[in-house]
């Protein structure tokens, strides 16, 4: 059983005793704050956005149980970058789903924006995860629009108040949505003088009614080579007046360590091997057929292999188990017009962990990407179980057709949709 009093970051109490690890599996983002760059690769610098090495979900996974022999106080699995967990949302569930599996009483904990949180509420409900924080910055679109350069939201570019606006809604949406699946939430705030410290007094008050746990004022840190290099850290007292004025409205967070990507140990006692294990797991090699373990379908009912791959806006993910085969979840296909080739995007995020692709039709082309990255391409009609059996029992397909089940004989030329 869970004891979510474990988690140092949520209960003060737990800091000096319990451990947390961010794992760095999430190096996209979709969208860009001024006080942020994501391009140090630096092992002194302590500050989110940093890590040593980015960690595939499988190559997480083993990392997670090397330092969980190392650390026998680890209680938290967190992600929280380097990028946005939900700019990666594949490879974000990925490594929380593979290590849930076999450490179920593990605490998980994920670091958003926001932007793109909502569309996985339910899945990570389901996965377990218990804590999740969402920076938000002030209510004020004055004020966010000086904060945030752009936002990406469903492949479109949106700046300025239209992208302040945007940002706004979903983070709001997604603590409603969090709430409601019992889910403990923390809201981030950036502190930056002359922009956003006076706006705390407002968010604290309007976050707590909404049903969010705590708040944690951050120092906005300059970082070189971020459009705010030049602005200035906020003083110990103005810190301390934020975090008074929030303190009538919601329990404020007082201790964070403003966390690498990659951090592991206590909070502010990191440990000192952690970054070289980091960087030894990054380079692990892990073969194909252990990393490939799904099957996609391209299915527009969930019961039939009925799409065309170039056609299908989402593939359906199932997994082999011990009672039979299991549906795990839909992830989008990449749309053609946003990427040089949507064949190796597909590859490469969506069908990452999959062994197969099954589809009722799909061109050469797409054909031999895919191959070429160690994907079977199955094309077949029938029902889903059947395409599974061909690649996890290797039994032949049989395409059912109302012949099958109604004795139509093999004379009946259907399109296999039913007779009606
Ligand atoms: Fe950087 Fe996070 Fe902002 Fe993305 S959301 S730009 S990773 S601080
Ligand atoms: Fe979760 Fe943030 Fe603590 Fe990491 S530092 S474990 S993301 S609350």
């Amino acid at each position: 059983m869970k004891d979510l009093s474990l988690h140092p970051c949520f209960n003060e109490g737990a800091k000096h005793k319990y451990a947390r690890v961010h794992l760095p599996v999430a190096p996209r983002c979709n969208m860009q704050c001024n006080y942020c760059n994501r391009l140090y690769d630096c092992c002194n610098e302590s500050r989110p956005g940093v890590t040593s090495s980015i960690l595939k979900p499988l190559q997480a996974s083993y990392y997670f149980k090397a330092l969980k022999q190392k650390l026998d106080n680890l209680s938290v699995v967190g992600i929280a970058g380097p990028g946005d967990p939900f700019a990666n949302p594949n490879e974000t569930l990925a490594t929380i789903g593979l290590i849930e599996k076999e450490f179920p009483d593990m605490i998980f904990c994920l670091s958003s924006n926001g932007l793109d949180l909502a569309p996985y509420i339910d899945r990570i409900a389901k996965l377990n995860v218990s804590h999740v924080t969402i920076t938000i910055n002030s209510l004020n679109l004055d004020t966010l629009e000086k904060i945030y350069s752009w936002v990406r939201y469903e492949n479109k570019i949106y700046r300025g108040k239209e992208a302040a606006r945007l940002l706004l809604e979903r983070q709001l949406h997604c603590i409603k949505e969090l709430k409601g699946k019992g889910i403990i939430v923390k809201i981030n705030s950036v502190v930056i003088p002359g922009i956003n410290d006076g706006d705390m007094e407002e968010l604290a008050q309007k976050v707590s009614a909404m049903g969010a746990d705590t708040m944690n004022c951050i120092p906005m840190y300059p970082t070189a080579g971020s459009l705010f290099e030049n602005e200035k850290e906020p003083s110990r007292e103005m810190m301390k007046r934020i975090r008074s004025q929030i303190s009538r409205y919601i329990k404020p967070m007082s201790h964070c360590a403003r966390c690498r990507a990659d951090a592991a140990g206590l909070l502010g006692h990191d440990d000192s091997d952690a970054m070289d294990m980091v960087r030894q797991f990054s380079t692990l090699v892990i073969s194909r057929e252990a990393s490939k373990t799904k099957v996609a379908v391209a299915t527009g009912d969930g019961q039939r292999v009925d799409l065309h791959l170039g056609e299908a806006a989402e593939l359906w993910i199932y997994e082999k188990t011990r009672n039979g085969y299991r549906f795990i979840e839909k992830r989008k296909t990449p749309e053609a017009n946003v990427c040089n080739d949507k064949w190796i995007a597909l590859s490469e995020n969506a069908l990452a962990d999959c062994q197969a692709v099954l589809v009722s039709g799909v061109g050469k082309y797409p054909t031999a990407i895919l191959q070429k990255k160690g994907i079977r391409v199955i094309q077949m009609k029938g029902l889903i179980d059947t395409g599974l059996d061909a690649v996890y029992r290797q039994q032949p397909i049989i395409p059912i057709c109302k012949a099958a089940p109604f004795k139509c004989g093999a004379t009946c030329k259907g399109d296999q949709k039913g007779c009606g």
